[in-house]
């Protein structure tokens, strides 16, 4: 790192040579970005020496709050000792040993292995290929289709995106690529409120997407259904209490893998180590990233049931595929002390019964602004909407995403990092927040709600 650069000029570095994901360059000015430098705990520290509430923990990761000297520790040590061997041709190291036991320790008890990678998209795209290998090993090639919802986000990769079910991402690169199909999401404010359907009611419609989807494409042609228990990048869309209890219903009757992206919902967001155990789902392969490490360094994974692990044990048969930096030794080592900390500290029960309880009851609160239309949160994550008439939850601002950017770019000036999805509002600070910073969390939302309402209104 470069000593005595000014803030400005690394602005201008950045704006120069760096192409940032996600970002409109045409409409980022050289001062506009920010550029954090520090942090510990919630807390943020950009270049121009402000402190931030890190409302988003990183990009919904830093689970265990940033700063963990134990974690940087540990890397260290690891590095010095081993800092870099693969798994692949009869291989492995220690800590992806040590680090895959704790997983099994953590997961239900049909799933015991664990296949890893860098990040969240490459574990899809792992599982893309896994799910069709496993079919094909079974003898039944056809089963190729992956169903898939609208609004998902799987990851940026080729397959990833086209798990996803963005519109915008679909549209750059001729995506998505042959053999995903997307069904309608769960997602009530946004779209249920609009029909005549009441909330049970539409759960139950969208989860009959799904058999609506398999009898159309035939249930011998479909390999999986991939969901993220909970929506995190589409909005935090918690689905009406009717839904899982029917996916599973129909999982149950048919042949077909069913996969829980764990990537935001794992590792305590919830309050329970995975979104499947906050809902109660039997998934047959999980994929894990993010809070594995809280992001301290890139490990990702596909955790896979005993019934799959069976078939790719077989004899003469190998599954094709791997990533160099798959169970990197210094990210394992990151990952054993961050799951160590989680447990010590009791960081996942702690959001379950304590301040995943007192963030709730402040966040509901916020309903009662005249900008929100609905205020929602399960563990340590929510989502507010945002709305022009509080008497009318039906009526949408003109200009789908232009409040939600206004509201961003506010909060940001108030101290607070909180991510605009078209017109809400999504936090998902790091789980060991603790009750005075969800207070000042809170009164910067309110203050970040009405500057807001007064440029809007
Ligand atoms: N799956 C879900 C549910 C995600 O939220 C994300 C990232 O936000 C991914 C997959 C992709 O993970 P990564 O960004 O590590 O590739």
């Amino acid at each position: 790192m470069r000593v005595n650069v000014s803030s400005h000029d690394l602005k201008v570095l950045d704006h120069k040579h760096h192409l940032h994901p996600f970002t409109d360059h045409g409409a980022l000015g050289v001062d506009e970005r920010r550029v954090i430098a520090k942090a510990d705990g919630v807390w943020l520290w950009d270049s121009d020496g402000n402190r931030i509430l890190d409302g988003m923990a990183g990009l919904w990761c830093v689970n265990a709050g940033h700063g963990r000297q134990e974690i940087v520790e540990a890397v260290r040590a690891q590095m010095s000792e081993l800092s870099y061997y693969n798994t692949f041709f009869k291989t492995s190291h220690p800590p992806v040993i040590e680090l895959s036991e704790m997983l099994a320790g953590l997961t239900p008890d049909h799933i015991n292995m664990v296949m890893y990678g860098s990040s969240g998209s490459d574990a899809n795209d792992t599982i893309l290929r896994l799910v069709r290998t496993y079919w094909a090993l079974q003898g039944q090639p056809d089963k190729k289709v992956v169903i898939s919802r609208k609004n998902a986000y799987h990851g940026s990769t080729m397959a990833g995106a086209s798990l996803g079910g963005m519109g915008p991402m679909h549209s750059q690169g001729g995506l998505p690529i042959p053999g995903i199909h997307h069904i309608d999401q769960p997602y009530w404010f946004g779209e249920g409120m609009m029909t005549d359907m009441n909330e049970d009611e539409f759960g139950l419609w969208a989860a009959r997407e799904l058999e609506r989807a398999i009898e159309e494409i035939g249930e011998e042609n479909v390999a999986a259904f991939i969901a993220e228990p909970i929506q995190g990048a589409g909005g935090v869309i918690v689905p009406p209490s009717t839904y899982w209890p029917e996916v599973k219903r129909i999982l149950e009757s048919r042949n077909i893998l069913f996969i829980a992206d764990e990537v935001i919902c794992g590792f305590g967001r919830t309050g329970e180590w995975f979104g499947s155990g906050y809902y109660d789902l039997k998934p047959d392969l999980m994929t894990i990233a993010k809070g594995l490490t809280s992001g301290y360094l890139p490990l990702g994974g596909v955790l896979v049931s005993d019934e799959i692990a069976e078939v790719l044990h077989r004899e003469n048969v190998e599954f094709f595929h791997g990533y160099t930096y798959a169970s990197h030794p210094a990210c394992c080592a990151a990952a054993i002390a961050n799951l160590t900390i989680l447990k010590r500290e009791g960081l996942v029960e702690r959001v379950r019964d304590q301040i995943g309880p007192y963030f709730q009851k402040q966040w509901k609160a916020l309903e009662s602004h005249p900008m929100v239309g609905q205020a929602r949160m399960v563990g340590l994550f929510g989502a507010l909407e945002l709305v022009p008439d509080e008497n009318d939850l039906k009526k949408r601002f003109a200009n789908e995403g232009k409040v939600g950017t206004i509201t961003r770019d506010h909060s940001f000036s108030n101290g607070l990092v909180m991510r605009a999805v078209r017109d809400s509002m999504i936090i998902s600070p790091p789980l060991s927040i603790s009750e005075e910073e969800v207070d000042l969390l809170i009164a910067s939302t309110r203050k970040t709600l009405d500057d807001a309402w007064n440029d809007v209104r």
